[in-house]
């Protein structure tokens, strides 16, 4: 497709984020099995069902447009959520899984929050006020989502993974300097933070 217009540009955006929420339909399972949290699992299976809402807006969406959603595949979420998958073959220990499990997702949020809050600018910028309307409440379900994860990290599940380096070296005090994580291998889930 020729992108000569901004709306080209515009339907082209939205074929991306349709990509992007199908593969999240894919991923978000295997995340809600990886974690043994227990509000962690919570929080991402209400986001599968806002998911699956999320997509059925852009299929309004595009039945308005007279376009199909079809013939994109977004290759930034593609990597996010590889990324996300690479952290579990890692095997990390369940609390510091946790801990990264929460930085994949945000990571995908902000990725979402960055394609819906163009494409809301420019449903406004062509008229197209129910679209910016319908993709707004999608931009606010994402920046919920990661406002939650932020606090289910900061409220329990940072400190529990960072507990974990304590068990894991049979320390029992708390504040002294901590000696790094016996096991290395695998990522360093706070390592974007
Ligand atoms: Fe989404
Ligand atoms: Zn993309
Ligand atoms: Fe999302």
């Amino acid at each position: 497709m020729e992108l000569n217009t901004l709306r080209a540009l515009y339907i082209d955006e939205l074929k991306d984020l349709y990509s992007a929420e199908h593969q999240i339909l894919k991923a978000l399972p295997k995340m809600i099995r990886a974690t043994t949290h227990r509000a962690l699992k919570d929080a991402f299976t209400d986001h599968l069902k806002q998911t699956e809402n999320q997509v059925k807006r852009l299929d309004r969406i595009f039945a308005t447009l007279d376009a199909s959603p079809k013939g994109k595949k977004c290759h930034g979420m593609e990597g996010v959520l590889e990324e996300g998958a690479e952290l579990i073959r890692g095997r990390p220990e369940p609390q510091v899984l946790d801990a990264g499990l929460i930085s994949a997702a945000q990571h995908v949020e902000h990725y979402e929050m960055a394609g819906y809050g163009t494409v809301r600018t420019w449903a406004a910028k062509l008229g197209r006020e129910d679209d910016a309307r319908l993709l707004q409440e999608t931009l606010d379900e994402e920046r919920t989502a990661d406002e939650l994860l932020t606090k289910l990290a900061t409220q329990s599940i940072n400190i529990d993974a960072d507990r974990e380096v304590e068990l894991s070296t049979g320390s029992e005090t708390t504040d002294k300097p901590r000696p790094k994580p016996k096991s290395t291998k695998g990522p360093q889930p706070t390592a974007h933070r």
